[in-house]
């Protein structure tokens, strides 16, 4: 991974770095480190703010050089908008701002002075420490693979930001208040890596190794290899990587952290885990192919999500499980006509090998609820470009057949910013998965693709409270944002992270 941000919290009356932010409210209304910096240097942010019709508006900075006789060489004035209550959404977002303005020039370390005033939900720790996280995740990038620099970036690379101090009226408090979002920011960055490492360095069984780093946390992981899943009968997921040169794997991630009863039943976390997909036999157009090593977003916010809960100590059990495949067309390639097995006994005549995803889900979702007998299901699944015809890059398509799972998932949605909107179960879409020759086929035509998907899974589901989770749109190549600059997204890592801790763990103390 790329070098981490190292973050650090000291009191107000500490000495600043030679580039510091303070924050200002709409009308440019200052806290009291600011009004200090501020007559010290006889008025250098009323100044500049008045000269660049500066207001202070939530985001928006306004930097000022060599202001005289506060020994800081930059000071960056970030606004903070109107009213003195910020989501935990927009503080996130208003960190990720604050790094991008200190990165606009070297340098190594920056202050952050954070005297914005608490309220009762959230006090100014917390402030600190969501800034702090919004910052962090805004510093991830994926440069391992440029060897050659302009200029202009080696100077940034070798001079840029390595260090934040957070300059806060509590600074025990808002680092232990910041230990827990470090812990979910760690996690979706590990996602992050997962979807932007390119395919030939991540294959299936690398990406089911990467599950072992988690071991440290206190995770237990098992990696199933091929003689293992033929044993279980997984012929739907092999058939899969059957054309392929590199041999598929399943990860099982397990983190029992559920204080008093180890006996509560888990939550399960499934992820689609194709290192890259050719389409195999019916094989995708050139264009856009190389983006193919995204597919296995699913299965990176599965790690990303187990990494965050076990490194957070989340008070929940909870088991992630990966389909490692890679889909290939070849020699020993899966045919269209070919009728394979999956462990549930249920057999799949293959119409579509491009519709592959749903093929490994559907073994690595009958394993989790065999093995596991979890409380509910979620799986995550780069599963149709349809998904993106029908909700665009903003919204991943979320499949419930639990409507109090589903109303807590879209809760946890409205506060992360990460989101969802909830597409139809339907009997005529299950029916569309009828197959001439064997109890079902693996593609349903051209309409409504990604309901017949998500019928196509609900066909491996017992009466297990599930939800699917088709991330095709979001989790690589999203829009940009405050916080994410990254190709690899980690969508999803926050969203659960947030779902377990407001639905699963508290309230079961
Ligand atoms: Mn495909
Ligand atoms: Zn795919």
């Amino acid at each position: 991974m790329s070098d981490r941000l190292d973050i650090s919290f000291v009191t107000l009356a500490t000495d600043p770095e030679a580039a510091a932010v303070v924050f200002a409210g709409e009308g440019v209304e200052l806290g009291s480190k600011a009004r200090d910096f501020d007559s010290k240097s006889a008025g250098a942010i009323s100044k500049a703010a008045a000269a660049a019709d500066y207001k202070g508006k939530l985001k928006s900075t306004l930097e000022i050089l060599a202001p005289a006789k506060i020994g800081i060489d930059r000071l960056i004035v970030a606004g903070t908008g109107k009213g003195s209550t910020l989501s935990e959404l927009q503080l996130i977002e208003l960190g990720g701002a604050v790094v991008a303005a200190i990165q606009a020039r070297k340098g190594s370390t920056a202050s952050i002075i954070v005297d914005i005033d608490g309220t009762e939900d959230l006090k100014p720790e917390d402030i600190a420490a969501t800034i702090a996280q919004g910052a962090y995740l805004r510093h991830y990038n994926f440069k391992k693979y440029q060897t050659k620099k302009s200029a202009d970036d080696a100077a940034s690379e070798k001079d840029g930001l390595k260090k934040l101090v957070f300059h806060v009226a509590h600074p025990d408090k808002a680092k232990a208040a910041f230990q827990p979002l470090k812990a979910v920011a760690n996690g979706v960055n590990l996602a992050r890596e997962l979807v932007n490492e390119p395919p030939n360095i991540l294959g299936p069984v690398e990406l089911a190794e990467k599950t072992k780093t988690l071991e440290k946390l206190g995770v237990s992981v098992e990696i199933l290899d091929v003689k293992d899943m033929e044993k279980l009968g997984m012929g739907s997921l092999l058939c899969v990587g059957q054309g392929s040169v590199r041999p598929s794997r399943m990860a099982i991630m397990v983190w029992n952290g559920a204080k008093g009863s180890k006996k509560q039943k888990p939550i399960c976390f499934v992820g689609k885990g194709v290192i890259f997909d050719t389409g195999g036999i019916s094989i995708k157009p050139a264009a856009g192919m190389e983006d193919m090593k995204g597919d296995m977003g699913g299965a990176a916010a599965v790690v990303g999500v187990m990494h965050a809960l076990a490194e957070r100590k989340a008070n929940v059990n909870a088991v992630g499980l990966i389909g490692c495949v890679e889909n290939m067309p070849s020699g020993s390639a899966v045919r269209p006509g070919d009728i394979v097995t999956s462990m549930s006994g249920q057999t799949i005549e293959i119409i579509n090998t491009d519709a592959e995803g749903r093929l490994v889900l559907a073994d690595v979702l009958w394993y989790a609820q065999e093995k596991f007998k979890p409380k509910l299901v979620i799986n995550l699944a780069t599963l149709t470009g349809a998904i993106m015809i029908a909700l665009g890059k903003e919204f991943a398509g979320m499949f419930a057949n639990d409507d109090k799972l589903a109303e807590e998932l879209a809760a946890a949605s409205r506060v992360t910013g990460e989101k969802v909107w909830r597409m139809p179960l339907d009997k005529a879409f299950d029916k569309a998965m009828d197959s001439r020759f064997a109890d079902m086929k693996n593609a349903g035509g051209r309409w409504g693709g990604s309901c017949t998907a998500a019928a196509f899974l609900q066909r491996f589901i017992k009466d297990t409270p599930w939800c699917h989770l088709d991330v095709a749109g979001t989790a690589m190549d999203g829009a940009k944002t405050d916080f994410n600059t990254s190709w690899g997204s980690g969508w999803g890592v926050r969203l659960l992270d947030r779902f377990v801790a407001d639905h699963h763990e508290k309230n079961e103390k």
